[in-house]
């Protein structure tokens, strides 16, 4: 799908931090570069600019990856008078969003091969993540900063695609009943122990969190959930990875209640 891939020094949070601090991706937000390639490019590439997208498709229609999907980029944190119905109060959205942007200055001219790359990209991420291919799950930078951003990516753009995409009408009810395959890096009665281990995870940099579990005897406890996949593959993976530090690692099916 991408014909480049670059690594922005732009992600995470904070800032350099792996995964998306437990978030799934539920949604994916549209954007306009504002700019050329190359100058995006450069901006993006800037440790200082605190800038950047997932991906962007250029003028050729190309797709480039700039921030890995696992990773949250610099796309849309600041929220301002939002408007979109899926954001999560006192969460920053780039965390369980993913960011597409497009190249170019003009909200009201893009080339075909534009359009054409942009849906090809959202519909293999729709596909990947189970996202569905329209409002609000396909949302518009302009719905979360409506303040400063209200011209990204640019209603004529943003409009055309959510069209080819095949459905025009807002769901103001989403459903959210995917599983997923949480990895549990620990389980303990005691929260002190389990904050020792996710602290040990996020020091050697998994973004994880402890997570509540009530078991069928009615015991609680704490798990420290170092990743969620909706593929088995990834999960393993991640699992695979955390037992060769020498840590008893399990995986178990979450499904996530709108
Ligand atoms: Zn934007």
């Amino acid at each position: 799908m991408y014909s480049a891939f670059f690594q922005s020094p732009n992600f995470g949070y904070p800032k350099g931090s792996f995964g998306r601090g437990g978030h799934e991706i539920i949604a994916i937000g549209l954007h306009i570069s504002g700019a050329h390639w190359e100058s995006n490019y450069h901006h993006i590439m800037n440790p200082r600019a605190n800038a950047s997208y997932n991906a962007i498709i250029r003028d050729d229609g190309s797709a480039v990856s700039l921030v890995a999907e696992e990773n949250a980029a610099y796309s849309h944190g600041r929220v301002d008078r939002p408007t979109w119905p899926l954001i999560r109060p006192g969460i920053n959205p780039n965390l369980y969003t993913l960011s597409l942007a497009r190249t170019g200055s003009n909200q009201n001219t893009w080339t075909p091969e534009q359009l054409t790359g942009t849906l090809r990209v959202l519909r293999a991420w729709g596909k990947k993540y189970g996202i569905p291919l329209r409002r609000p799950y396909i949302f518009g930078h302009f719905e979360i900063d409506g303040q400063g951003r209200w011209y990204c990516p640019g209603a004529p753009f943003f409009n055309r695609v959510i069209a080819e995409l095949g459905a025009a009408a807002c769901d103001p009810a989403p459903v959210l009943n995917r599983t997923w395959q949480r990895v549990i890096a620990g389980s303990f009665k005691r929260l002190d122990l389990a904050r020792v281990r996710n602290e040990l995870l996020r020091t050697i940099g998994f973004n994880s969190f402890i997570a509540r579990h009530v078991d069928e005897r009615n015991v609680l406890w704490y798990r420290v959930v170092a990743g969620s996949y909706l593929e088995q593959e990834n999960a393993l993976r991640q699992a695979r990875a955390i037992q060769a530090l020498g840590l008893d690692t399990f995986i178990i099916p979450h499904t996530e209640r709108s």
